[in-house]
């Protein structure tokens, strides 16, 4: 099995220079060929497969203009070709947009498929060396190292990502299964079958938005193409980057609590796109209801465990758990309620909890042939597993990174 750890790198002077070097050949060749194959396109109406593309760096390289290039590491030259086919290969299968000229001025990276080991609490790149890293105790459980990814954030900082094999991540547990409710004023409400909790949600856009502004207004007085005005365009970038680390660490914590708890979580499908259009969106956009689903999803994955998803239309704030009453009264204001049928008072959003888990139970044991069946409480069962790509696909964070 394969996992990822990232950590992060603090190269000395001299590797931080022959790591920008090799970033800046990987960013050439990528876009060196993007411009090829475009002209190439137009010409013949074929473009560049990726084996032609390596053959022609490999002449690229012999040339005097381009000497240069040898610099760099071989293997990572390539990989940015192999990135480029990707990219098209993403664009022709509607995944994504028609690949874009890499810029200096944004996050960058390069990939070593080889060569690449842990030493002396620190972590040896090729042409390198040994680069100083903060190495958890995690990194002692490590493999074989499969690849590494070096990158560097558009603030000047450098992360490592680093692809090994591992065996242990195969933990057998109790088949638990849990409900869960995203709201705006309890982040998360869990119900496990048993008893219910809330998390509170974090505010970070909101947090750190006095700073943001006084920034973003001191970047707006400074002149076009000054030294200063570079330097306010670093400090913005700051802010968002610290609101977004935030966002992500605590949902990466988050989301590892409540995997290591269940196995099986059932949440609703929400359309966090739609929602975003709404007033609610920066809430919404800080809660990250979105990023948390793509972590739940991809870390029960890893870990054998599904992510089962309620269709949104599904009415589980509105319906008592205890006797399937509908009312329709209530909207986002209201709290708590009695229901008028069987008079139990019910908390909102652990009602929704329970329904939800309710209905994902009802979803498993709903054997449809061709899905993917799974043994839960004794059942075999149907998972309902289909927003989830949908949603990874609309975050940026990698479905692969680890915290
Ligand atoms: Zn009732």
């Amino acid at each position: 099995m394969l996992d990822v750890l990232k950590v992060r790198i603090y190269p000395n002077p001299q590797q931080k220079l022959a790591l920008v070097r090799n970033l800046g050949c990987a960013r050439f060749v990528y876009n060196y060929y993007l411009n090829k194959t475009n002209n190439q396109y137009l010409q013949t109406g074929k473009g560049m497969k990726y084996c032609q593309m390596a053959k022609d760096l490999t002449q690229l390289k012999k040339h005097s203009d381009y000497e240069w290039l040898t610099e760099s590491t071989a293997a990572t030259l390539q990989q940015s070709l192999k990135n480029l086919e990707v990219a098209f290969k993403n664009f022709f299968e509607k995944r994504a947009k028609f690949p874009k000229f890499k810029s200096k001025h944004k996050k960058q990276s390069i990939r070593y498929p080889e060569s690449c080991s842990i030493r002396n609490n620190g972590l040896k790149i090729p042409k390198i060396g040994i680069v100083k890293a903060k190495l958890s105790k995690e990194i002692k459980v490590i493999g074989k190292i499969k690849s590494v990814t070096v990158s560097k954030t558009s603030t000047g900082k450098y992360f490592a990502s680093i692809l090994f094999e591992t065996d242990n991540l195969t933990v057998n547990k109790e088949p638990k299964i849990s409900g869960i409710d995203l709201g705006l004023s309890n982040l998360v409400t869990v119900f496990d079958g048993e008893k219910s909790y809330k998390v509170d949600p974090i505010k970070p856009t909101r947090k750190y938005a006095k700073g943001l502004k006084r920034r973003q207004q001191k970047l707006s007085r400074r002149v076009k193409g000054s030294r200063n005005r570079k330097k306010a365009i670093k400090q913005v970038a700051k802010v968002h980057e610290k609101i977004t680390n935030t966002r992500q660490d605590f949902l990466h914590k988050l989301s590892r609590k409540l995997v290591d708890e269940n196995q099986i979580i059932v949440a609703e499908d929400l359309c966090v796109k739609g929602l975003a259009r709404t007033k609610l969106a920066k809430s919404i956009h800080d809660a990250g209801f979105g990023m948390l689903l793509n972590f739940l999803g991809y870390k029960l994955e890893r870990e054998g465990g599904k992510l089962v998803q309620v269709d949104r239309f599904y009415p589980s704030t509105k319906t008592c758990y205890c006797c399937g009453f509908k009312n329709d009264l209530i909207d986002l204001s209201v709290r708590d309620w009695i229901c008028p049928s069987c008079q139990t008072h019910h908390d909102r959003d652990e009602n929704a909890a329970k329904n939800l888990r309710a209905e994902g139970l009802r979803l498993l044991s709903t054997n449809t042939a061709g899905q993917t069946e799974f043994q839960a409480c004794g059942e075999t069962v149907r998972l309902v597993n289909t927003c989830i790509k949908k949603l990874a696909s609309m975050n940026q964070e990698s479905p692969v990174t680890l915290r």
